[in-house]
C-alpha cells in the first residue's frame, strides 16, 4: 500500500463570523494579525484586531483581560508588541478562545498540497492540518479527487474509500489528521466514479 499524505496549506489566518453593529447583520470579521495592547500602571489587556469585511468597523478579540503585566512572560509581551505572525495565528485558530469570545470561526481559503490518486494502487491517505480544522474530510477527498456526490457515496457504501478507524467519512471533519484507505478499482469502477 502506497502512502500518500496531502497537506492543508491555508491562503490567511481564518476569519470569525459575529454580528456588526454598523452592517446590522452578522458578517465576516478579516483577522488583521496585528495586536492591540493597552498598558496602564496595574493591568494589562491584549486584543486581537479584526475588521468587518463589509465596513471596515473593527472587533478587538480578547485575548488577555485585566492581567497584572507581571503575569506575561517578557518574551511573550514582546512578541505581542511585535505583532509576531506565528503567535497572531495561534490566537487566531484557538477554539476554545474564539468560543469565549462568543463568536464563530470562519470559513478559511485553502490549497490541497499532494499527489492525486490514480485508483490504480491501493492507497494510505494521510490528511493533515496544522490546526484543528472545520472542514469536511468528504468536501476535501471529493475535490481533490474530483468525485460527484453521488460517487463518492458508492465508494463509500462499497467499502472500496473508508476510513483506517470508525470514522463516518461522510461527515467527519479533518481535525489535525484524519487517515484513509483507498483501494485499487478495476476500471469499470474508475470510469463510474469519475463519471467517464
Ligand atoms: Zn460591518
Amino acid at each position: 500500500m502506497k502512502r500518500i499524505d496531502w497537506n492543508i496549506q491555508y491562503l490567511s489566518l481564518p476569519p470569525v463570523i459575529k454580528h456588526c453593529k454598523k452592517c446590522g447583520k452578522k458578517t465576516e470579521f478579516i483577522c488583521s494579525g496585528m495586536f492591540r495592547i493597552n498598558a496602564q500602571r496595574k493591568y494589562l489587556d491584549v486584543w486581537l484586531i479584526y475588521k468587518c469585511s463589509n465596513c471596515n468597523s473593527t472587533w478587538n478579540m480578547t485575548i488577555y483581560t485585566r492581567v497584572k503585566p507581571k503575569s506575561i512572560e517578557p518574551k511573550l509581551l514582546e512578541a505581542f508588541h511585535n505583532n509576531d505572525k506565528e503567535l497572531a495565528e495561534r490566537y487566531a485558530v484557538n477554539l476554545e478562545l474564539i468560543r469565549k469570545n462568543g463568536v464563530e470561526l470562519g470559513y478559511t481559503k485553502y490549497k490541497i498540497i499532494g499527489e492525486d490518486i490514480n485508483f490504480r494502487i491501493p492507497v494510505e491517505l494521510h490528511i493533515k492540518s496544522t490546526y484543528p480544522s472545520q472542514l469536511k474530510v468528504a468536501a476535501l477527498i471529493r475535490e481533490k479527487l474530483n468525485l460527484s456526490q453521488s460517487s463518492f457515496e458508492s465508494l463509500i457504501t462499497k467499502g472500496l474509500i473508508r476510513g483506517d478507524t470508525e470514522i463516518n467519512l461522510k461527515k467527519c471533519r479533518l481535525r489535525t489528521e484524519v487517515i484513509v484507505i483507498i483501494d485499487s478499482l478495476d476500471w469499470s469502477e474508475v470510469a463510474f466514479a469519475l463519471a467517464l
